[in-house]
C-alpha cells in the first residue's frame, strides 16, 4: 500500500504510525486499524469507541490492548465527545481518564484535544473523519483532532495550532503533522450545500471538489485538511499524509459510509513520552 504511514504491529494489534513523529523520539502514537481486538460483527475486531453500540467490555478490553502495544495507561487517556465542533481543549493531568472507560465522561462539546504533558494519551475516534496529528518538537506540546466536513469547514486544524501559539507559545514553523486515513477523494460524495459551504469558505475549494458526470461532487477531506495546516503556517514538507481510504479498504478500516451507519471505529492516539 503506497502510504506516508507506516505500518507497525505489537502482537495482533497494527497500528499505522507517522515517521517523522517517531524520529522525533519525544512521541508515543498511532492509529489503530480494525486487527486485534475481540469485537464481534459489526464491531469486528478492534472497535475502540463507547457511543456506537458495541460492548462496553469488549471497548474497555480493546482500549486496554492498544494502551499496552503504546506502553501507556487507560487511566491517563484522555477522550472529547466529538461533536462536529471546532473546539480545542487544553487538557492537564486533572483531566486524565475523561471518557477512558465510558462516553458520559467523555469531555464535551470538544473535537480537538491539545497537551504539554507527558504521559496524558490524547485519543480520538473515527471512521472516515479526518484524523489530524500534530506536535511541536520545540516546544514540545502535542494535539489530536477529528475534522469531518463541518469541523473542515471551520478549519479545526488551524484552531488546533491557534491554541498551541497561545498557550505554549508553538510556531507553527516547528510543527510536523499527519493526516491519517480517512474517506477519500474517491469515495466521499456531497450535496450541493456542503460543495457551496467549501466554495464560500476557501479560495482554494476547486483543489479538493471534484465534480462527477453524474452531478454528484466528491471532496478531498484529508486534502482539504493539508491546506488549512499549510495555511495556517506548518511547512508542507512536514505534513505527512497517509493517503488510505477508508471506505476503499474495509478489510483493514472501519468505515461509517461503507458499512451504511453501523460499525466500529479507529483510534488516532498520542502520548508525550516521560
Ligand atoms: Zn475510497
Amino acid at each position: 500500500m503506497e502510504q506516508g504511514f507506516i505500518q507497525k504491529a505489537y502482537g495482533n494489534i497494527v497500528m499505522l504510525e507517522i515517521p517523522s513523529f517517531n524520529r522525533s523520539g519525544l512521541v508515543k502514537h498511532g492509529f489503530s486499524t480494525r486487527n486485534g481486538g475481540a469485537g464481534k460483527n459489526p464491531y469486528n475486531t478492534l472497535n475502540l469507541a463507547c457511543h456506537v453500540g458495541d460492548y462496553p467490555e469488549t471497548v474497555i478490553k480493546n482500549r486496554q490492548e492498544v494502551c499496552r502495544a503504546l506502553e501507556a495507561e487507560i487511566e491517563q487517556m484522555v477522550t472529547a465527545q466529538q461533536v462536529h465542533s471546532s473546539v480545542i481543549r487544553v487538557v492537564g493531568q486533572e483531566h486524565a481518564g475523561a471518557g477512558a472507560f465510558s462516553y458520559d465522561t467523555a469531555l464535551p462539546d470538544t473535537d480537538g484535544l491539545v497537551t504539554n504533558v507527558p504521559g496524558v494519551l490524547l485519543a480520538t475516534f473515527y471512521a472516515d473523519c479526518v484524523p489530524l496529528f500534530i506536535m511541536d518538537p520545540v516546544k514540545r506540546v502535542i494535539a489530536s483532532v477529528h475534522a469531518g466536513w463541518k469541523g473542515t469547514l471551520s478549519g479545526i486544524g488551524a484552531e488546533a495550532l491557534k491554541k498551541m501559539a497561545q498557550v505554549f507559545g508553538s510556531n507553527p514553523r516547528d510543527c510536523l503533522a499527519g493526516i491519517g486515513p480517512a474517506i477519500g477523494r474517491c469515495c466521499y460524495e456531497v450535496d450541493v450545500m456542503v460543495s457551496d459551504r467549501f466554495r464560500h469558505q476557501y479560495d482554494w475549494c476547486e483543489q479538493v471538489l471534484n465534480p462527477g458526470a453524474d452531478g454528484r461532487v466528491r471532496l478531498d477531506l484529508p486534502a482539504a485538511n493539508r491546506n488549512i495546516l499549510v495555511q495556517a503556517g506548518i511547512r508542507s514538507d512536514n505534513v505527512e499524509m497517509s493517503h488510505i481510504c477508508t471506505s476503499c479498504n474495509q478489510d483493514m478500516l472501519f468505515s461509517y459510509r461503507g458499512s451504511q451507519g453501523v460499525t466500529g471505529r479507529m483510534g488516532a492516539f498520542i502520548m508525550l513520552r516521560k
